[in-house]
């Protein structure tokens, strides 16, 4: 007898950030009874240094089996050939998975994809829109889908209030492809997200409930909306899920044992952990600020400058360095480090993973935002939660070191960032709540799973 209640298959758009966040949301469902099965591009598949996880993976293709996204002309072109290669290999894997003792009967897919909702009502299952950014971003392109933000905005345009967000809509605030004309098909794309989105059974968004109220009560009235997150592995907040220890699908691998030894040799709360995320990369100059600004604060710090970004750190940067100021790295667990009692505060780029992970964790978090939806999550960390600060960038685009150093020492050491800390605490313990057993994103995923159609075989 087949034990499984249902059957989802899980599409992400083939990139880190979009893989991690539906990963853990899969083991959430998986440890409801629910099969589940990943489908991941060929191309993708092949980059990833770690696949150890508890789902089953299965491949599709994207037209671009050698090099994915790297491989097509632009994005453009890797948009419209995914559409083509990547429905057809789509239908092949459900048609595989019919003749299984366990067909698939849920497709949960990244709306950067929509056509799976095609894909989906085709074969007659239920689906189920899986949002990886918070719902104050997704409202934002929803106002653009519908019109009401105009592109590119301009100095003239009237003040745009938005629910959600703090005050009215400012060039510095909203993901740089609003702002950004060379974008433009980007954003098309973004807003395309909603353009199909009634015809899905659920929007699962990856933030909750406590952290974005208003969004989500007016977003739910356009929208069967379910906030799940955060979706962060169970050992970092509620414990309850088994075998769940890391992320299990990384394209890069970490240096955990380097890391994690020099952490243990730091003081408690001394050390400035440093990311820029997976894709994000830094002008040169930038580059050079930020080391010296690091240099300067006179705290010890763990930075994670990936390889084809180390060429950008000023000469003999990294011999100079003894192991009581700082540590370099090329990509490292860090969840791990986040969690670790010697982190003392967050330098980020704010991409949403990252984001959710700090208030997950409860560390404070300097913003240094540089585009897509980061912006935006940076205004949210300063203005809304108030758990950061945002580190401003001269009339060049770059933040200098003295306000890099300024803004370290802000959140670390000044009776200013005293509130700052607290309300980062005070996030962590709700965060934790949230997944637990009766919080907010545990009974919407149970609500989820309850209304998912049982498997007939
Ligand atoms: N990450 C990691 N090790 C690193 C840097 C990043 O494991 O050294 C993970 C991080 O925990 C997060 C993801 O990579 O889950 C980055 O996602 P995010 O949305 O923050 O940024 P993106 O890479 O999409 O810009």
């Amino acid at each position: 007898m087949n034990t499984h209640k249902a059957h989802c298959l899980i599409l992400p758009f083939p990139g880190q950030g979009h893989i991690n966040p539906m990963l853990q949301f899969s083991k959430r469902l998986q440890s409801k009874r629910v099969k589940i099965t990943i489908a991941l591009t060929k191309s993708c598949l092949k980059t990833m240094q770690e696949l150890s996880t508890s789902v089953s993976i299965e491949a599709i293709s994207d037209g671009y089996d050698d090099g994915g996204f790297h491989q097509a002309e632009n994005f453009v072109a890797y948009i419209t050939r995914f559409k083509e290669v990547g429905s057809d290999t789509l239908s092949q894997l459900i048609k595989k998975l019919e003749n299984s003792d366990c067909p698939v009967n849920c497709i949960v897919y990244d709306p950067f994809i929509p056509w799976a909702v095609e894909v989906a009502k085709q074969f007659g299952l239920i689906s189920a829109a899986f949002f990886t950014q918070n719902c104050v971003v997704d409202n934002l392109y929803y106002h653009v889908h519908k019109g009401v933000i105009k592109l590119p905005p301009t100095q003239n345009d009237e003040e745009i209030l938005i629910p959600g967000f703090p005050n009215s809509i400012d060039a510095s605030d909203v993901p740089s492809f609003v702002i950004s004309p060379e974008a433009e098909r980007i954003v098309e794309m973004l807003a395309n997200q909603f353009s199909n989105l009634d015809k899905v059974d659920c929007v699962l968004i990856n933030s909750f409930y406590e952290l974005e109220k208003e969004v989500i009560e007016w977003m739910s009235k356009i929208y069967p909306i379910k906030t799940i997150g955060p979706t962060i592995p169970s050992m970092y907040l509620d414990k309850r899920l088994h075998d769940d220890k890391e992320y299990g699908l990384s394209v890069f691998k970490p240096m955990t044992n380097e890391c994690l030894n020099w952490l243990n040799h730091q003081p408690i709360s001394s050390v400035v952990y440093v990311s820029f995320g997976s894709i994000t990369k830094l002008g040169d100059e930038q580059m050079e600020e930020l080391a010296w600004g690091l240099k300067n604060s006179n705290k010890s710090f763990l930075w994670v400058v990936r390889s084809t970004e180390e060429p950008k750190l000023p000469n003999n940067f990294i011999e100079e360095l003894t192991s009581e100021k700082g540590l370099v790295v090329s990509w490292c667990p860090q969840l791990q480090v986040l969690e670790h009692e010697s982190t003392g505060c967050f330098l980020t780029h704010c991409g949403w993973n990252s984001t959710l992970e700090a208030i997950s964790l409860g560390v404070p978090m300097v913003a240094m935002p540089q585009w897509s939806d980061q912006p935006t999550n940076a205004k949210l960390v300063k203005d809304v939660w108030e758990i950061g600060v945002r580190a401003k960038q001269d009339e060049k685009g770059v933040v200098r070191r003295e306000v890099i150093e300024e803004c370290i020492k802000l959140v670390m050491e000044e009776d200013k960032g005293k509130l700052i800390r607290e309300n980062a605490k005070k996030w962590k313990e709700i965060a934790r709540n949230v997944v637990n057993e009766g919080g907010s994103s545990d009974k919407n995923i149970e609500e989820f799973v309850s209304k998912l159609p049982s498997i007939e075989k």
